[in-house]
């Protein structure tokens, strides 16, 4: 796989690094504008998971022989006295464990990668233009360079900064949001003196204006201004400001600064010599998706989160861990895009996570007039003393003893069932002991759902963590996990409904769908097409793609992957289709109602199959009533179908649990579990008995008692009382759905099937 990142700062080379390890077939070039790299930037601090990913880089030594040796963060009062410190030996404070300048940071990561044999730079080169063009009748993806010659790639990675040159030569402007803080900044490098300390030191000048220095591991003092404009007037000065040379924009802060007191005078003296000069007005970047076809945003380029979040440095570092991880599972030849949606619906939720909301910080922190900050200055006083007399941070919390929470290199995935393991998100009493259990006795088992609506990345992750265990995604079917091997839809241009914002479109993707659409984008391009989703029409352009630019759209495959959110327009939507002539929408097939035609011409006339992923009328919530499922939605749509057809009939495909098909697919996963476990050898023993632990009568009972195995193994059914079941003796359940054997809980189901089978076990409580 021949992989081109641009820009070598932070996330570049460490996805650079991380692709090239996962071994020799993949071949990484990274551009870099800058004709030798630029160590500059100001203290960045690494936090959280990437403290694991500098572990497993080998770099922790050199992240701590470059700390900026800052000892904590306080405060200058109007007289220059220093107040409210907030020592990084304490509970906590803005100044972390491990502090580095981003110039050194960004160095140790190229140094360590740019060793690797398949790992090539190639700085003060760019990229010109992406395009494709045909090689032997093969279309390639190629980029032109800045230094005229031309490579082709099976995946781009841009990692050139907030203000990416690669994302805009690649994704529409509507793809990108730019959210702008309110903060100017500026920052430089000063001469020490000796009045500078080791500490963080703000100063709040009036006029919403601060002042502070940094101590650097460098002999040098790191010096910043920041200003939050209170009015119109003042906010234009400063953009023109901006956009101005350097020379203006420092005469600008001189005039601004000079006068306000404490070490003023001297930093602006200071700064028409400092080497590494750096203004900016802080704005987040923030993209509803980050990749198309072959191209993928990263770091900054993707979600830049400002200095006002400190984690910058820490999501580029952990975000390139992420994606390389997934592409790194890529077969030969394979398209990039199951791997960057799936880094990509992992990724997303740690990142929101770290996108501060630009209303009210900034301000509280810039006090405008003198009873501002004397309010402020009082209450920072306080807080300091309050965290001042809290324990100090757990040596065992400390980086080096830190327990990791990265989730392993290449092999992200594991998974959940509502009503047996789970309810409501929460574990079930005797789940984690019941799974442990298996897994320490190797006994052979997967996890099968009717749940769905996320990658099996992103569900296998969360119970991972909720049960605290370690699963493989191999383990996990979801109702939508069978649609994967539908691969002659791959490169069809298909509809799927339902689930969250584009989550499920994300699903799609990851399982190699090339074209697909939501009744979101289609709502999006065509607001007229169901004018009562108008209101929420908010929520779907905050995620909808553009449709393909084949107008007017033809679908070839209608998906349902989870219960529709707003049945309203996925019903609408659905009809049109299935009424349409061959899947073109806005059509209307001649064929529909012609008696003379099977089923009174109703999809006659090629129009998309409808697959639905799951029968389930319903479905235990945190709600003391089972809620409806998308059974509920399936039988709904049929009404509607049966009402507008006079009676015609609905062919469709119906897969999850209790399908012949999801059982079949789940025994397929279940033997490979086996083979991995025991080797070949274990095939030649063959698998005699498997128990269904099941919430749910009418599906995971019913579906084990029907099950014929096409392998010949007998199937038990166990129904437990942790979820949609809430009947006594488990005859409640009609003939067909009765399971061998009620038990209260998944630890009871195991250990009476470990008896059942003759299987001594002894399940330790939790
Ligand atoms: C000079 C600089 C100073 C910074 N200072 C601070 C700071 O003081 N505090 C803080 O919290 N954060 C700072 N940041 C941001 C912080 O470093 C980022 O949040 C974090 O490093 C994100 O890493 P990244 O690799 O995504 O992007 P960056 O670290 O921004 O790296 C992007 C790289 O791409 C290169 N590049 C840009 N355009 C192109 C192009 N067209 N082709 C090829 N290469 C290109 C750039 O030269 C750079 O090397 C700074 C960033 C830079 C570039």
């Amino acid at each position: 796989m021949r992989v081109i990142i641009s820009g070598a700062g932070i996330a570049g080379p460490t996805a650079a690094y991380f692709l090239a390890k996962a071994g020799r077939h993949i071949d990484v070039t990274v551009l870099e504008k800058a004709p030798r790299l630029l160590a500059h930037g100001q203290n960045v601090d690494i936090e959280d998971q990437a403290i694991d990913v500098i572990k497993k880089m080998g770099l922790m030594e050199q992240v701590r022989r470059y700390n900026t040796t800052e000892e904590g963060t306080q405060f200058i009062s109007p007289k220059g006295r220093p107040f409210a410190p907030f020592p990084v030996t304490g509970a906590g404070g803005p100044t972390s464990e491990l502090e580095i300048l981003r110039g050194d940071l960004a160095l140790i990561t190229y140094e360590v990668t740019k060793v690797l044999p398949n790992v090539h730079f190639r700085s003060g080169t760019t990229i010109k233009r992406v395009f494709s063009s045909k090689q032997d009748g093969d279309e390639l993806d190629r980029v032109e360079l800045s230094d005229g010659k031309t490579e082709s790639f099976d995946a781009l990675i841009a990692a050139d900064g907030q203000w990416s040159k690669t994302r805009s030569m690649c994704f529409p402007e509507s793809a990108v949001s730019v959210v702008d803080m309110g903060v100017y900044a500026a920052y430089f490098t000063v001469p020490k003196t000796a009045n500078d300390n080791k500490y963080w030191n703000l100063y709040q000048a009036l006029d919403s204006k601060i002042i502070g220095t940094r101590p650097d591991p460098h002999g040098t003092t790191r010096a910043m201004f920041t200003c939050v404009p209170r009015n119109a007037a003042q906010k234009k000065a400063w953009e023109d400001v901006k956009r101005a040379d350097r020379m203006t924009q420092e005469k600008h802060i001189a005039n601004e600064y000079s006068n306000l007191g404490w070490e003023a005078k001297r930093l602006v003296n200071a700064m028409p010599e400092s080497p590494d000069f750096y203004f900016q007005s802080l704005q987040q970047i923030r993209m509803p998706y980050w990749h198309t076809s072959r191209v993928i945003c990263m770091g900054d380029a993707a979600f830049c989160p400002t200095p006002l979040a400190g984690m910058g440095a820490s999501l580029a570092l952990m975000s390139a861990y992420y994606l390389a991880g997934e592409m790194s599972k890529l077969k030969e030849g394979e398209h990039p895009q199951r791997a960057f949606a799936a880094y990509e619906s992992v990724f997303r939720p740690l990142v929101n996570e770290h996108l501060p909301d630009p209303s009210s910080g900034p301000k509280l922190l810039h006090p405008a007039g003198r009873v501002h900050r004397w309010v402020f200055q009082r209450l920072i006083t306080v807080v300091a003393w309050i965290v001042g007399k809290m324990s100090p941070a757990d040596k065992k919390n400390t980086a080096e003893n830190r327990q990791p929470t990265l989730m392993p290199y290449a092999a992200f995935e594991k998974m959940a069932i509502d009503g047996v393991l789970l309810r409501s998100s929460t574990p079930i009493p005797s789940a984690r002991s019941a799974v442990l259990h298996l897994q320490s006795q190797r006994i052979p088992f997967i996890l099968l759902t009717n749940g769905g609506g996320k990658t099996e990345a992103e569900r296998i992750t969360d119970l991972s963590n909720k049960l605290d265990i370690e699963l493989d995604t191999s383990l996990l079917v979801q109702s939508h996990t069978p649609f994967a091997e539908l691969t002659h839809l791959h490169s069809k241009t298909v509809l799927v409904a339902g689930g969250d914002g584009s989550k499920c479109a994300d699903v799609a993707r990851s399982y190699g769908f090339e074209n697909v659409v939501t009744p979101g984008d289609i709502l999006t391009a065509h607001p007229e097409i169901w004018p009562f989703a108008r209101n929420f029409l908010d929520y779907y352009s905050s995620f909808a793609r553009p449709l393909p630019s084949a107008d007017p759209l033809k679908v070839d495959a209608i998906f349902v992957y989870n219960d529709p959110r707003d049945w309203g327009l996925d019903s609408t939507i659905l009809l049109d289709l299935l009424l349409s002539s061959k899947g073109v929408l806005g059509t209307l097939s001649p064929k529909n109602g012609d008696a003379s035609l099977p089923n009174n011409g109703y999809l006659q006339d090629s129009q998309p199959h409808l697959y639905y992923s799951n029968p389930d009328l319903w479905w235990a919530s945190a709600h003391p009533l089972p809620r409806l499922g998308q059974g509920g939605f399936q039988h709904a749509f049929a009404g509607l179908w049966d009402k507008v057809t006079s009676g015609a009939e609905l062919a469709h495909t119906l897969i999850g649990k209790p399908s012949q098909a999801t059982y079949e697919f789940a025994e397929r996963r279940l033997r490979a579990h086996r083979k991995t476990l025991f080797g070949a050898p274990g095939l030649n023993n063959p698998l005699r008995r498997v128990y269904m632990v099941g919430d749910n009568p009418e599906s995971d009972i019913r579906g084990a008692n029907a099950y014929e195995s096409p392998y010949g193994s007998q199937w038990r059914s166990l129904l437990v009382k942790t979820g949609v079941f809430s009947g006594s003796h488990g005859d409640e359940a009609p003939e067909y759905a009765r399971p061998d054997a009620l038990v209260q809980n998944v630890g009871e189901a195991v250990k009476w099937a470990l008896s059942d089978s003759g299987w001594e076990s002894k399940i330790e409580k939790e």
